[in-house]
C-alpha cells in the first residue's frame, strides 16, 4: 500500500508483508493507527487502521469484529 509522509511529502510503498505485521500488530494492541518512519525524513507517519485493512489479504476480512 502507499504512504505518504504529511511531512516532506515523501510517498513509499508499504511491501504486503509489511501491511500483514501492521495489522498483526494493531490488532493486538487495539490501536487505532500504526506508525511507521518516513524514510527520508524520518518523521512518524500515522497510517489509519481502516486504510490497512483495506489492503489485507483476502483471508476472512471481516469476521474479526469481537
Ligand atoms: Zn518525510
Amino acid at each position: 500500500m502507499q504512504v505518504r509522509c504529511q511531512r516532506c511529502g515523501y510517498m513509499f510503498t508499504l511491501s504486503r508483508e509489511a501491511v500483514a505485521a501492521a495489522l498483526e500488530e494493531v490488532e493486538r494492541t487495539q490501536a487505532k493507527h500504526y506508525a511507521v518512519d518516513c524514510p527520508k525524513c524520518r518523521h512518524q507517519i500515522k497510517v489509519p487502521v481502516k486504510d490497512i485493512r483495506r489492503f489485507r489479504p483476502r483471508q476472512e476480512a471481516e469476521t474479526t469484529t469481537e
